[in-house]
């Protein structure tokens, strides 16, 4: 597909993507007229996006998604753009995982690995560590006699070893599904029983209602929906994984604490006036998406347990 004239496709939702109801609020609209994706700006659909809150489960979607192909060709075409990770340490993922793993030889499974950098963090030599993602990145290795599943964690023919593992991570991956009950029937087929698995992503409940459709997370145009507390237990009951605990935190990248003028400036000029600002950045020809609130604690953390044997699950 030539790229210059790549058209977006997109695709419509009514029901939430989660729980299957059709009971909802319209919580906002994204305030600018582009999402702006690796180096491209791509023109949101006719009559904008709206967001959506789930009255029965409390999940947060977008009403008009780009279509599962169209994000992919676009990807593909703009990885060289995309996925850098700076270096991050991943030690507060790892203390988590030895919160909640009873030893130090675990089986492990990251879900969207990436360049391998958890897989790196965790003891060496002390269990399978294994990863899953779309494509396998330079730097990706498994070890232990550990695999590479290539896909995403919501295909339903997703190709593994079917050797379950003790701990799955999905750190930053649950905001890009399309379908969340697909995503967790995968999880919960990829982890032991008793394993646990790691989450982490946006939290709606950090933000003030009235401010969803100014908040940076859901003007990427890779993430469709977002969760907290609420929508992440009704999912994880129905799965049959027990909550063992959730944690309000900032994003792994931007753990510290810190103080840059230009951020908080960015930040309050667009609260100002977030048309005015979307619209001066536009014509101004930079690629600026929407600013970051400077510390936001506005991450959750969600470790469920896989019950032994499923309580209700419906499959
Ligand atoms: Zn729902």
């Amino acid at each position: 597909m030539d790229a210059a004239t790549l058209t977006p496709e997109w695709q419509f939702l009514e029901k939430c993507p989660s729980c299957q109801q059709n009971d909802k609020n319209i919580v906002g609209r994204l305030v600018s007229h582009n999402y702006i994706f690796g180096s491209r700006r791509i023109a949101l659909p006719r009559g904008g996006v709206a967001l959506a809150r789930c009255n029965t489960c409390g999940l947060v979607y977008k009403l008009a998604v780009p279509t599962p192909e169209f994000l992919k060709t676009i990807t593909t075409l703009e990885q060289a753009m995309l996925w850098r990770l700076p270096n991050y340490d991943f030690a507060s993922e790892i203390a988590a995982i030895q919160a909640y793993h009873p030893g130090p030889t675990y089986d492990l499974l990251d879900v969207g690995a990436a360049g391998g950098e958890l897989l790196r963090a965790a003891p060496y030599g002390k269990g399978r560590r294994s990863g899953l993602d779309i494509v396998q990145f330079d730097g990706l290795t498994v070890s232990g006699g550990g695999e590479f599943i290539c896909g995403q964690i919501e295909d339903l023919d997703l190709k593994w070893s079917g050797r379950p593992y003790d701990v799955v991570t999905a750190l930053d991956v649950l905001e890009h599904i399309y379908s969340p009950p697909a995503a967790m029937a995968n999880l919960r087929a990829v982890t032991k029983p008793g394993g646990i698995v790691i989450i982490e992503t946006g939290d709606t409940d950090s933000i003030a209602p009235d401010e969803l459709s100014l908040w940076y997370y859901l003007a990427y145009f890779e993430h469709h929906i977002a969760w907290n507390a609420q929508s992440i237990t009704a999912i994880a009951d129905r799965f049959a994984f027990d909550v063992v605990s959730l944690e309000r935190k900032r994003h792994k990248l931007v753990e510290k604490e810190t103080f840059e003028l230009k951020a908080f400036i960015k930040y309050h000029c667009f609260k100002l006036n977030p048309k005015t600002y979307h619209a001066l950045q536009y014509w101004g020809g930079f690629a600026g998406s929407t600013p970051i609130k400077p510390n936001a604690k506005d991450h959750i953390r969600c470790i469920l347990r896989r019950l032994p044997l499923p309580r209700h699950y419906a499959s």
